[in-house]
């Protein structure tokens, strides 16, 4: 097993149709090839279209925000997994700190979204991360910790093999300010080391472990050269198609 070096996108509730086709095909046209997997992770409206713009790029996938955590049902405005995997969705982000925060998400109900993805062939992109004041009190490996055996300990080896973990401190997102590149390698080996406790070393080692927040063109590069760090979730540089591209050329 080989760990994959990751530029994913998240445009969370930006785009509008036209926008998003253009910002996918803008990213298909200016993408060098290389061995860095490219993942979008567009809103619902885009993901059938943009699967068609992608469908010939070999290092470009599509992600989902977000799923039910049921098969189908009574749950209006919902969407399910099985209606992702039709889409030709390969990703989704679940656990961001925006869907804990303005959702209500805990690691609990993130367990069961993780299940339900995986059942359906699809990998999660598990995102965990603490807040400011949880940082500043020193508990931020212990709660990072806790969040990541919660939602991913009940996991098979098999499935571990599937995720992909994305750290993002919560005081770092979307707020311009960067964890340093010394803090971010310090909490992916944390998380690598409780992964490879209850996974074994080659799962622990073949994971992926993104870092988000804030991640720009400008800082990309040192961050992602650290050794445990594979890459970035990327919010507000992800919707500008150069900067986007310049962050995934930056391994
Ligand atoms: C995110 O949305 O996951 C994120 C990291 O946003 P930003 O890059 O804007 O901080």
């Amino acid at each position: 097993m080989e760990r994959k070096q990751i530029a994913a996108g998240n445009w969370k509730m930006n785009m509008d149709y036209n926008e998003g086709r253009d910002l996918a095909k803008a990213v298909v046209s200016g993408l060098q090839p290389s061995d860095v997997l490219v993942v979008l992770g567009t809103p619902y409206i885009h993901l059938k279209n943009i699967n068609g713009i992608i469908k010939d790029v070999s290092n470009i996938k599509l992600a989902a925000q977000n799923c039910h955590q049921e098969e189908n049902g009574a749950y209006t405005g919902e969407v399910s997994a099985a209606m992702l995997k039709s889409c030709g969705v390969d990703f989704v982000i679940l656990g961001h700190s925006e869907r804990r925060e303005y959702f209500g998400e805990d690691d609990k109900l993130i367990a069961r979204k993780i299940d339900i993805v995986l059942r359906h062939g699809m990998q999660p992109i598990y995102c965990c991360g603490e807040k400011l004041e949880v940082r500043e009190a020193g508990k931020h490996e212990e709660l990072v910790g806790e969040q990541v055996k919660t939602a991913l300990a009940h996991l098979t080896k098999e499935q571990m093999a599937q995720v992909v973990v994305a750290y993002e401190p919560v005081w770092a997102i979307g707020t311009g300010k960067t964890a340093t590149p010394g803090q971010a390698q310090q909490m992916h080996k944390h998380i690598r080391s409780i992964l490879r406790e209850k996974f074994g070393k080659e799962v622990a080692d073949a994971t992926s472990i993104l870092y988000g927040g804030s991640v720009k063109p400008g800082n990309a590069r040192e961050i992602f050269a650290q050794p445990d760090v594979d890459g970035g979730l990327i919010g507000g540089a992800a919707l500008k198609a150069s900067d986007f591209l310049a962050i995934a050329d930056s391994f």
